[in-house]
């Protein structure tokens, strides 16, 4: 298939001979490996492997082991030269990867947080590989601009870049069997590994190709010559010359500003070299376009004196290349996002790969445009509101290597990047960090681990940190960098506190609580071209739909709370479980026509919004949001190009955006929280409530802060309103060392669900005794079992038992010796408990 005209190029690296099956990096020998399997008995399991199977397997890798009279996928996890003694272990079906899915770092987080978190190994690399990667065989590969322009001598690497030339994308079972050469897999490995392959997603197949040209070989004058007198065609190849690197026909259109007739007639000349590539899926809409547009050069600051040297410090760090942890504190507008995105480009200029996670996937669309602006190639997003093609891609890139940083939400920080420098965990305070399910592990902590396998560099930002963080700081183990002036004029707003107990008693049951004062300064925003936003931690019309004359209220029968009404679906929809039932317009029980509709959610207020302000543009941003037409990116978009005055929505609204004409921000009720019986109430109140201030004021003139609350004397509240930060740590720290709460000890929650409540409380009794039988009993203190403050769910009771110690480690070894291997039905074990509901 030698084809005459085919460029002198392969896809290795010029200076580099293909590799010889003999210098293969080789395994020690080992004839076992230890599997892990997706299955709540047990985690690992050892089995067999035959010599061909020993030669190629590779931690991290998947395959296929039969498992009773069933085949599963698993993971190996480690080589081992001999079987435990008295196992009897089978063989291995089959080698589903060629190279490891997991980097070791990885997969070694993978272990710590099994063990850390006390949940099946087997449930962390399933999060951790949120796509179905290929079998290896079925790989779609293709050139990168790198691969495709490399020279090569070799023959066979020579075959293999013609081919792929001419075809764009192939399978690599496609590639093996039109090369057949014995030492195809190896070339292709190395390929892969050096950059000069890339590969894409089976399911993202045809359509997404596009023409692609570059200059034959030759003499670039000479080639001009031929173009002949035409201008364009001239223009294209000097276009060409300077990029260096093969272009996309509409890159060359746009470019040079020429016709597609222009591209043609110099391909027929000889003069470009037509091929086909898989063009990249734009991830447009997953960025803010508005906010850092990828055209405009990236802002060039003259960083203030703190901000350099917090910057300084963290660039310090990365020099030394080992592990360092910093706290990034400042207000909000103080400048941190700008330090830490430095610190990002420094660790790149290194070849070094970052991470930057933000606790909402609402946050991710401005960061990375922000990011790609400065970064355009390396940029990868990463998250579950991906279509699945365009995550597949952007694994991929990050696995190749073609993508060096990657922003999402916590589970960004599996991202399978190698040489990992930095890790940006911003708004660390964030309970979002933590995942409420299998595996419950807590983003941020997790990406400490990660920094510390890795060798690479921390950075936990906020403006308020967490009681652990803090915590953290005071003991010594986190290097506080601290930005102290806000940027520009900006100064902190002015906080406006209302008492609901004084406002003019409620009409009507489910009326919306805007204060006097509320709307005296909504009006006064409107009027002064200002935008608004108002927080409202409830999503739906109301939170009830009750009926006057009998007390129907339609209550989910399995979770034991009504249900929410949602106007515009027409629904009434449990929030525990999600179960529906279509709104009724009269009382299905007593079919009186009395329903009314009590409390407010986000959509409510927006329509009580629209009845006073009729002028003004409103949006919503809740979750309901994430999934009507548009998206969060498309709302904030809106909203930052002037085209919304009011912004009402759940705490989405509050965190970290960036709008310099918002002048004004209010919560209607700051006292939602405070009545849960968990220790962070008061804590997630005083984040909520500081995160709004921040939201105000963050452009020329001071902004203002409304606060409604039954509770004008509480510290949370004071101290937010008074922008007191010191004050706050001070209470609250002193309220969990007295009561001994986290930070001061370790908790662990388990959380028991069983039908028959009698059942489910004997159950837990048994555990409490196997823990006090345990012989470090004594440094625990175990609470209940009692029922859980949510008591019912889905038609189930909900039971617990806190753990805590002053030593986690203890805690979990207590757990660990008295919850046994065997699982235990309906047992949720959440190692730091966040969410105790
Ligand atoms: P934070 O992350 O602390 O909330 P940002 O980094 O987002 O703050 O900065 C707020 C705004 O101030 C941004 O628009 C940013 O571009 C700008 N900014 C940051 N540092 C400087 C600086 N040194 N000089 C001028 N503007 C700055
Ligand atoms: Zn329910």
């Amino acid at each position: 298939m030698t084809d005459p005209h085919a460029p002198d190029v392969s896809p290795l690296p010029p200076d580099q001979d293909p590799p010889d099956l003999a210098d293969l990096p080789q395994l020690p020998i080992t004839a076992f490996v230890d599997i892990a399997l997706p299955l709540p008995v047990g985690q690992i399991f050892t089995y067999r492997l035959t010599p061909y199977q020993q030669q190629r397997v590779k931690p991290g890798a998947r395959v296929r082991v039969p498992v009773g009279k069933r085949r599963m996928t698993g993971y190996v996890v480690a080589a081992r030269a001999e079987a435990p003694a008295g196992v009897e272990t089978r063989p291995i079906e089959a080698l589903i990867d060629r190279d490891p899915v997991l980097p070791p770092e990885l997969l070694e987080l993978a272990r710590f947080a099994a063990d850390y978190y006390l949940t099946p190994l087997g449930d962390v690399l399933a999060a951790m590989i949120p796509v179905e990667a290929d079998a290896w065989g079925d790989r779609r590969l293709r050139l990168t601009d790198r691969g495709a322009m490399a020279v090569h001598q070799e023959p066979v690497a020579r075959a293999l870049q013609s081919l792929l030339l001419e075809r764009g994308q192939m399978r690599i079972s496609e590639i093996e069997e039109e090369l057949d050469d014995p030492r195809i897999e190896a070339l292709l490995v190395q390929a892969i590994e050096e950059g000069g392959l890339s590969w894409d997603a089976a399911g993202a197949r045809g359509e997404r190709y596009a023409a692609a040209f570059e200059l034959a070989p030759g003499d670039p004058d000479a080639l001009r010559e031929r173009a002949g007198r035409s201008p364009a065609g001239r223009a294209v190849v000097d276009f060409l010359g300077a990029l260096g690197r093969p272009a996309l026909g509409e890159e060359l259109r746009q470019g040079v500003g020429c016709s597609s007739a222009v591209l043609r007639r110099l391909a027929t000349l000889g003069i470009l070299l037509r091929f086909s590539q898989p063009r990249r899926l734009a991830l447009d809409r997953h960025l803010m376009s508005t906010s850092a547009r990828m055209e405009d050069p990236p802002p060039v600051l003259a960083l203030r004196g703190d901000q350099q040297t917090a910057l300084a410090g963290i660039e310090r760090a990365l020099t030394g290349g080992t592990f360092a942890r910093f706290l990034l504190r400042g207000i909000t507008g103080s400048g941190k996002t700008e330090v830490y995105l430095r610190a990002a480009a420094a660790a790149l200029e290194q070849g070094r790969s970052v991470l930057l996670l933000v606790p909402e996937i609402a946050l991710v669309p401005a960061l990375a445009a922000a990011a790609r602006q400065r970064f355009p190639l390396a940029l990868a997003v990463l998250h579950s509101g991906l279509g699945a093609a365009e995550r597949q891609q952007e694994w991929a890139r990050i696995r190749t290597g073609e993508a060096r940083l990657v922003v999402g939400p916590r589970s960004a920080l599996f991202a399978p990047v190698t040489n990992l420098g930095l890790i940006v965990v911003d708004e660390e305070q964030d309970l979002s960090y933590k995942q409420d399910s299998s595996p419950r592990y807590h983003g941020r902590d997790l990406a400490l681990m990660r920094a510390k396998i890795s060798g690479a560099v921390a950075v936990l930002v906020s403006a308020t940190p967490s009681l652990e963080t803090r915590l953290a700081v005071v003991s010594g183990r986190f290097t506080p960098l601290t930005l102290t002036e806000r940027v520009g004029h900006g100064s902190l707003p002015e906080g406006i506190l209302v008492d609901l107990r004084n406002e003019p008693v409620v009409r009507l049951p489910g009326d919306v609580q805007f204060s006097e004062r509320l709307i005296v300064e909504i009006e006064r925003a409107l009027a002064e071209g200002d935008q608004t936003i108002l927080l409202r931690n409830r999503r739906g019309y109301s939170p009830l739909l009750l009926c006057r004359a009998c007390g129907e209220d339609f209550r989910c029968a399995d979770c034991g709370l009504p249900r929410t009404y949602h106007r515009r679906a027409g629904e009434l929809i449990c929030h525990y479980c999600d179960s529906r039932l279509s709104a009724p317009v009269r009382c299905p029980r007593c079919r009186a026509e009395t329903l009314e509709a009590i409390g407010a959610g986000t959509e409510r207020i927006e329509e009580a919004l629209h009845a006073r302000f009729p002028d003004a543009a409103v949006d919503v941003l809740d979750r309901d949001a994430l999934r009507r037409g548009g998206g969060p990116a498309a709302i904030l978009e809106r909203f930052e190009r002037g085209e919304t005055q009011i912004l009402v929505g759940t705490q989405m609204v509050s965190k970290g955006h960036h709008f310099p004409r918002v002048a004004l921000t209010g919560i209607l009720s700051a006292d939602s929280y405070l009545g849960f019986p968990d220790f962070r109430a008061v804590e997630k109140t005083y984040a909520m409530l500081t995160q709004l201030a921040g939201r105000a004021g963050r452009g020329e003139r001071p902004g203002r802060v409304v606060i409604q609350t039954f509770l004008p004397e509480h510290y949370a509240i004071r101290a937010a309103l008074l922008q007191d930060d010191a004050a706050f740590a001070e209470q609250e720290m002193r309220f969990r060392r007295i009561f001994h709460y986290p930070p001061y000890t370790r908790m662990v929650q388990l959380l028991l669900r069983d039908r028959s409540r009698e059942r489910g409380l004997a159950r837990l009794t048994e555990i409490v005794g196997r823990i006090s039988g345990h012989p470090r009993a004594g440094e625990l203190r175990v609470t209940g079992p009692a029922t859980a403050p949510l008591e019912r769910l889905r038609g189930e009771w909900r039971l617990q038992l806190l753990v805590r110690g002053a030593q986690g480690s203890v805690v979990r070894q207590v757990l660990r010796e008295a919850l046994g291997e065997k699982p235990i039905p309906g047992l949720a074990v959440d190692v730091d408990p966040y969410h105790l509901l």
